[in-house]
């Protein structure tokens, strides 16, 4: 197959969602039809229970499972397509942000219920930086849950992005009676079942008795008046507008029933983009370039402490990539052998001999590569959109044992590197603070620090509200801010300047004081 092939049939995706809304279920049945598993309860939840909250051993457990379900490979009718896991616990928020930026598209879970959430919320301003395409799938139906119309309201107004449904539900809860999908013009009724699929009730005319027959006479109409309804607000779909992130095609459906779940993947195989254009430093490169390039957004410690291998995920995005090549890898300006590649299929790992655009490849690493970096046959160019969060909760790094101090910076620049936090080091005194999305993350780095690398730290809270990145246009008065505010300039990992604000207020009251000085929330701008 020709390069051009192998991209036009491949599809690199993730689902997101609010814990609980249903994302390890829609996965698990996702992967049902590309029968990459064989039944139900087969995909292990990699989040965390609110529960397991301090409990070490539930983390490192779950650290070991979400290796395995961090990518999953399967075929669907002459599709590839590599759905990206993306964990749902908000404390590790800043992964599921960074794994966005190698994915082509997105899913989007709401609980019909709770409608959108917190967290939905997040991450739908990381899919709107790089205007990803959005499907959203409403979920749960066999529940009692909201006005549909009303779930689609809150859509456009909280994730500020137009709507068009795609199938619409008849009823809900104890009376839910199935879907009718607006793209097939055909019915599909709800028997509550974990495995089977029904095939659809072809309904040309929304006016044909035989819906009445199907749904009854008061469910018929109020479709009709629905569908009505939908035809006279919403515009038609655009497959132009959902490719380029501006509205978001909807299907409801019940994961846990596989109810309208085959219908979501039929169409999003259709819709969804092949492996997509992406920006360098230096231009954007295209997938079906011969040359290839990559690069890495996620790396992965390996559970045995004794070995300090890490698995680091590596997106292609350009040619093909072949085991056993040296390819150049641009931040340390030298030619890299990758020997020992490693494909991802939805249950186990095989070593891979090519991989293509939209693939993702593990590559194992001692302790070199660092999210971010970028491979390619010899261009100097790095993969942007790649950037760091401004954390939530701060706290300094204290050590705890003077003769440990080189296990310390060791384990702590790795952890680092692997994303697990931010560490920001101030200009003055050089006190190291760590910057994390949620508290659980300073038990994981404290533990892992011990068990991992022998050093013991503490960490003592600070009173700091935000990290921002400082860019001005006038490098005069960038120098004169940071000679004002001494005390509170720090260098992120990679040497850029962080103003870090004590509260909203105070920065509110910086931020008029210096108009000519940019505050940004992400590590990346331009
Ligand atoms: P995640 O946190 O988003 O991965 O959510 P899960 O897939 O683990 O689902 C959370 C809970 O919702 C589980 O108890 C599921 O069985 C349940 N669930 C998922 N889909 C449905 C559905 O369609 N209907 C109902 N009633 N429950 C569902």
């Amino acid at each position: 197959m020709s390069l051009e092939q192998e991209i036009q049939k491949r599809r690199t995706f993730g689902i997101i969602s609010h814990p609980d809304a249903g994302k390890t279920t829609l996965t698990e049945k996702l992967l049902l039809f590309g029968g990459a598993i064989q039944k139900a309860g087969a995909v292990k939840s990699s989040k965390i229970k609110d529960h397991a909250r301090s409990d070490w051993m539930e983390i490192e457990k779950q650290r070991g499972i979400s290796v395995a379900t961090s990518v999953m490979g399967f075929n669907y009718k002459d599709v590839k397509i590599n759905l990206l896991d993306t964990p749902g616990h908000q404390d590790f928020a800043e992964d599921t942000y960074r794994t966005l930026t190698a994915v082509d598209s997105v899913i989007m879970v709401i609980d019909c219920v709770k409608g959108v959430e917190i967290q939905t919320e997040k991450l739908m301003e990381v899919c709107r930086m790089r205007n990803t395409p959005v499907i959203c799938f409403i979920n749960k139906l066999d529940r009692e849950g909201r006005d549909p119309f009303e779930l689609l309201d809150e859509i456009e107004e909280k994730l500020n992005i137009k709507v068009r449904p795609l199938s619409w539900p008849i009823n809900m809860g104890k009376a839910f009676k199935g879907v009718y999908s607006l793209y097939e013009k055909s019915l599909h009724l709800f028997t509550p079942s974990k495995t089977t699929v029904e095939e659809g009730i072809e309904i040309k005319d929304i006016n044909d008795t035989l819906l009445d027959d199907y749904v009854g006479e008061n469910n018929a109409k109020q479709l009709r008046a629905d569908i009505e309804l939908i035809e006279g607000v919403y515009p038609d779909f655009d497959i132009e507008d959902y490719l380029e992130g501006k509205v978001a095609p909807v299907f409801f459906g019940s994961a846990v029933n596989n109810f309208g779940v085959k219908e979501l993947l039929d169409t999003f195989i259709r819709v969804a983009p092949p492996p997509i254009p992406r920006e360098t430093t230096a231009r954007i490169i295209e997938p079906n370039e011969n040359k290839f390039s990559g690069f890495i957004f996620k790396i992965h410690a390996n559970m045995d402490p004794k070995h300090r291998n890490r698995i680091a995920f590596l997106r292609i995005c350009s040619g093909k990539f072949e085991r056993g090549s040296n390819y150049y890898h641009v931040r340390f300006d030298k030619s890299l052998r990758f020997s020992n590649a490693t494909a991802f299929m939805a249950q186990d790992r095989e070593t891979v001999d090519e991989a293509w655009p939209g693939d993702i490849v593990g590559i194992y690493d001692t302790g070199n590569l660092k999210i971010g970096d970028t491979l390619t046959e010899g261009e100097k160019v790095l993969y942007t959109g790649i950037p760091s969060f401004s954390p939530e909760i701060f706290k300094e790094v204290v050590n705890m044992d003077a003769m440990k101090t080189k296990q310390l910076e060791k384990g702590l620049s790795q952890l680092m590197e692997e994303g697990v936090a931010q560490l920001f080091t101030y200009e003055l005194g050089k006190k190291k603070v760590v910057g994390v999305v949620g508290a659980l993350q300073f038990e994981v780095i404290q533990f892992r620090l011990k068990n991992e690398y022998n050093a013991t730290a503490q960490f003592v809270p600070q009173n700091i509200y935000k990290a921002c990145w400082i860019s001005s246009k006038d490098p005069k008065k960038l120098a004169e801010f940071i000679e004002s505010k001494q005390r509170h300039i720090a260098r992120d990992k990679d040497g850029k300047l962080v103003f870090m604000a004590e509260s909203r207020a105070w920065l509110q009251m910086v931020q008029d004081n210096f108009p000519e000085i940019h505050f940004h929330f992400t590590s990346e701008f331009k």
